[in-house]
């Protein structure tokens, strides 16, 4: 079974995600991943960010694979060209680049092929992003669109970063949040939109694990 998260940036998409394959035994796909890599490759590469046609074949040419601890379904880095990028996709300046780069409708046809091929076998698999439910996987089992406060989403990104010792501050987070969120959610291709069918479920204030209850209930319901 599919089952597809999406939501704007730190809904806490991937923190649920990750738990809930964990929990399914499940395995976990980070789409939002995939176009960071894209993003720190044009930006490496000098590629204009409105320039569709060249990151449309800089898309086509990366390799994007992730990499397992051990057993675990769940990964743990993310390799671009066979380098490990797992930190540098996670920087203020990634952050800016990503939301132009994956407006392009040509990178994004090139990434959704990658990631049908990524899900494809007999196992579950939890996969997160911000067109699933509408465009990646519009049969999966179980759609899920997670929101939480902007205050919440903020604050959540804000201690993010500063746990992993990037300083910015706390109105730049949330400023280049809701310009992500707007970019992503006015795009021509794939916009950031709720499937039809998908069960919201609001995660400010929640606790991870009564998240995870709650969509592993859906995932139960559907079986
Ligand atoms: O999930 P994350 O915040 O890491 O995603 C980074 C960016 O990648 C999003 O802001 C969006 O522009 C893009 N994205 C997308 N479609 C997806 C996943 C992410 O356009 N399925």
């Amino acid at each position: 079974m599919i089952i597809a998260i999406d939501g704007p940036a730190a809904s806490g998409k991937s923190t649920v995600a990750r738990a809930l394959a964990a929990r399914l035994g499940a395995h976990y796909l980070d789409t939002g991943a995939m176009y960071r890599a894209v993003a720190l490759k044009a930006l490496r590469s000098g590629v204009a960010l409105d320039d569709r046609a060249s990151l449309g074949a800089l898309a086509r040419d990366v390799n994007i694979t992730f990499e397992h601890e051990g057993d675990s379904p769940v990964p743990t880095s993310v390799l671009l060209d066979g380098e490990d990028v797992t930190a540098d996709i996670r920087t203020p300046a990634v952050d800016e680049a990503v939301s132009p780069v994956a407006s392009a409708p040509e990178v994004r046809a090139a990434m959704v092929p990658v990631q049908h091929a990524a899900a494809a076998g007999p196992h579950d698999v939890v996969v997160e992003g911000r067109d699933i439910g509408t465009v990646v996987f519009p049969e999966a089992g179980v759609k899920v669109f997670l929101t939480a406060s902007a205050e919440e989403r903020a604050r959540r990104r804000h201690s993010e970063l500063s746990g992993r010792g990037v300083e910015v501050a706390a109105e730049a987070v949330r400023t280049g949040l809701e310009r992500r969120d707007e970019a992503d959610s006015t795009r021509e291709a794939a916009p950031l939109v709720p499937a039809h069918d998908a069960v919201h479920v609001d995660t400010t204030g929640l606790a991870i694990d009564e998240v995870v209850e709650v969509i592993a209930g859906l995932v139960t319901e559907v079986r």
